[in-house]
């Protein structure tokens, strides 16, 4: 059974070398009385949150990983031997797992069974249709109040949030504007994705010039993935009464070079409402979320880009490219396709 496992706590931006492959014991069957489950892993996300539990910190919502067991993470998965009547050979999964080829799965409080669909990959599971899709539905319809006609920004607009984001603000009537950090992501935003417009922030020395360009009217609704320099930028264009909400700080995942934010006062003189979430407060809306993305997929009217790459041993790599913006919209790991 071979495994990812972390090789000790990091500080900074995550390297490959945090990382070991190792062959771990192979189970068989899922001991009986256990109420386990055991899955072949197909699919393994790379997420950005990941960064936080390679860190020796208990302070968080989520806790840190075990040095020299197997990174646990978002993936989907192929049930082979069953103590638990709920999920039997054969069953498909979406939920926690683990950066290996089987897991012998105990908790089942982050898993659900999903039906195969030839029309939908069973990778999407962890995209558009697992929690990084879930993450853009519930921040950009609970935290965001989007009304038709509004200006929407979205930052990391490529990646697994920002492009389900840009889809749905479009959807809603919007005027969306992305960032993301190459020519080529940004020909994906204006040309696949359906965006308004979009720009490359690396070639912007100015950000808040880029913004007044794109936005000569100002932005209603700030979509957050990154943080930093971006976010102050867009405080500065905020309109009265606009809307931010702070799904994540890419940018300061590595605290590497933390930028300050010099713009905050805006909030006050342009009554910005400006909020923080975490999408499993709001897992009560998972269904409906997956039947909305599910039939505006069907019907061609979202698309979605995954950057897959093949085999256990290519994760490392794959998960630390998501802080160099390597990754061309939702990063995933394949381990076998059945
Ligand atoms: P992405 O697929 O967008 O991958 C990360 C992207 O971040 C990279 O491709 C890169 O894109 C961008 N990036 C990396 N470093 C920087 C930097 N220094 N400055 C600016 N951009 C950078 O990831 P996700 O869509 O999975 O996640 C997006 C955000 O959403 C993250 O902050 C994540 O933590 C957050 N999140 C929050 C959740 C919640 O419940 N609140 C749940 C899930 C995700 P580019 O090339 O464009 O720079």
């Amino acid at each position: 059974n071979r495994q990812v496992v972390l090789e000790r706590y990091i500080e900074g931006v995550p390297k490959v070398t945090d990382m070991a492959m190792k062959i771990g014991k192979k189970e068989l069957k899922a001991p009986k009385g256990s109420g386990a489950f055991l899955v072949k892993n197909l699919y393994l996300s790379c997420d950005p949150y990941m960064r936080g539990r390679m860190r020796d910190f208990h302070g968080s919502y989520i806790p840190p990983f075990v040095p020299s067991q197997p990174i646990e993470g978002f993936g989907v998965g192929k049930v082979l031997d069953s103590d638990n009547p709920d999920f039997k050979p054969g069953d498909f999964i979406s939920g926690i797992t683990g950066w290996e080829e089987y897991s012998l799965i105990h908790n089942t409080s982050q898993l659900r069974k999903i039906q195969p669909d030839d029309a939908i990959p069973l990778s999407y599971h962890l995209g558009l249709l697992g929690m990084p899709g879930f993450t853009a539905y519930v921040g950009f319809y609970e935290i965001c109040s989007p009304k038709k006609g509004e200006y929407v920004f979205v930052s990391a607009a490529s990646g697994a949030v920002g492009q389900l984001v840009g889809q749905l603000a479009k959807l809603h009537g919007c005027y969306v504007v992305g960032s993301a950090g190459s020519r080529q992501k940004v020909d994906l935003l204006k040309n696949k994705l359906g965006f308004d417009e979009a720009f490359n922030y690396k070639e912007e020395a100015d950000l808040d010039a880029a913004l007044k360009r794109y936005f000569p009217e100002g932005i209603d609704i700030y979509f957050d993935n990154v943080g930093g320099e971006i976010l102050d930028a867009a405080l500065l264009n905020m309109r009265i009464h606009g809307r931010i909400a702070v799904c994540g700080m890419v940018s300061l995942h590595s605290f590497s070079d933390p930028k300050g934010i010099h713009n905050l006062y805006c909030v006050v003189p342009k009554r910005i409402k400006m909020q923080g979430f975490l999408q499993s407060d709001y897992l009560d809306k998972f269904p409906e979320f997956l039947e909305h993305v599910t039939k505006n997929f069907k019907e061609g009217k979202i698309v979605y880009i995954e950057d897959m790459n093949d085999g256990l041993e290519s994760g490392p790599a794959a998960f630390v490219g998501l802080f160099s913006g390597q990754n061309i919209g939702k990063q995933v790991i394949c381990l076998a396709r059945d």
